[in-house]
């Protein structure tokens, strides 16, 4: 073998097995086991293709249905008890009342007082008559990182029984814009069960538009502080704070229900109005890049352990 040959199988072959080995040499990627990290992003975009291939999913649809039974077969199978939470609303836009269900899972028999925090999602996507809305970001992508992470959470039985997890329907609204009078309806819903608890969740994290190409996350501007240092801990932790900043404002999402009801939560949502793509159809399957949720999937795992070591 001439010197040249040696030296460029080596580079191929042998010094990213040491790389693997050196502190700070993947310097780029989350600081996770690499194995478990591919896997889980895999996962998850495999739950998000799933979900884009029933169609649109608004409130009421078939294709929301499909969704629902999927995310319950899921969670079954990695020991988790969902429950579904229906109710109806009157939509205004519309002039209509609408069934909206939520689903509520918890690990196992797990009792509500066990409870310490929440990690939701909206399962639908917006109502778009006449056009083929898939909201792959928006927030199938969510849905699918939750479900990987709740595959994760199985060999961590103590602190999965800590968890609720919880997926709303209803999140967008039928006319333009949420407003407070239209759209948040299955977060609302959800939320008014633990203004009355004996005993509620100290932290919520709600995950919206994680897993697009070149990720940019920009949570709101009156995130609870202790969870935008959790969150920031974890970008860092996970070397991906590049991808994180506040916003200037308040935004309207579920997490603003959550607040309201008295359990300080943070949502991790992409940076809707800096995206052409958003509300469009190219909010579609090839806008999602497993990089992307390997991050999410990252920062949120890294999140929950610190939030629940309190
Ligand atoms: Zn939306």
């Amino acid at each position: 073998m001439n010197r040249r040959l040696f030296l460029a199988l080596f580079s191929l072959l042998v010094a990213p097995a040491v790389c693997g080995l050196l502190p700070g040499c993947r310097k780029n990627k989350p600081d996770l086991p690499p194995e478990r990290a591919r896997t889980g992003a895999r996962a998850a975009y495999a739950h998000t293709r799933k979900i884009l291939s029933y169609g649109p999913r608004p409130t009421e649809s078939a294709a929301l249905r499909n969704t629902r039974a999927y995310i319950t077969d899921q969670l079954e199978q990695h020991g988790w008890t969902v429950t579904p939470q229906p109710f109806t609303r009157r939509v205004a836009p519309l002039g209509k009342q609408l069934r909206f269900i939520n689903l509520i899972a918890r690990f196992g028999a797990t009792t509500e007082d066990q409870i310490d925090g929440l990690l939701g999602a909206h399962i639908d996507s917006k109502f778009y008559p006449g056009r083929r809305f898939a909201g792959a970001d928006d927030a199938a992508s969510a849905v699918g990182v939750i479900l990987e992470l709740a595959r994760q959470l199985r060999n961590e039985p103590e602190k999965a029984s800590r968890i609720e997890l919880v997926f709303f329907d209803g999140e967008e609204a039928f006319g333009q814009n949420i407003s407070p009078s239209d759209g948040l309806y299955g977060s609302k819903h959800y939320a008014q069960h633990w203004r009355t608890a004996a005993r509620s969740p100290s932290f919520g994290i709600i995950l919206d538009m994680v897993g697009h190409k070149d990720l940019k996350i920009r949570y709101p501007s009156d995130t609870p502080s202790f969870l935008e240092d959790a969150l920031l801990d974890a970008a860092r932790k996970t070397s991906s704070l590049e991808r994180f900043t506040r916003s200037l404002n308040p935004i309207m999402d579920d997490h603003v229900a959550l607040n309201n009801a008295g359990i300080p939560t943070i949502d991790i949502i992409g940076d809707f109005s800096q995206f052409g793509w958003w509300h469009t159809e190219a909010d579609n399957l090839r806008r999602i890049s497993r990089d992307s949720l390997e991050i999410t999937l990252a920062v949120t795992s890294e999140m929950l352990s610190t939030l629940l070591r309190k």
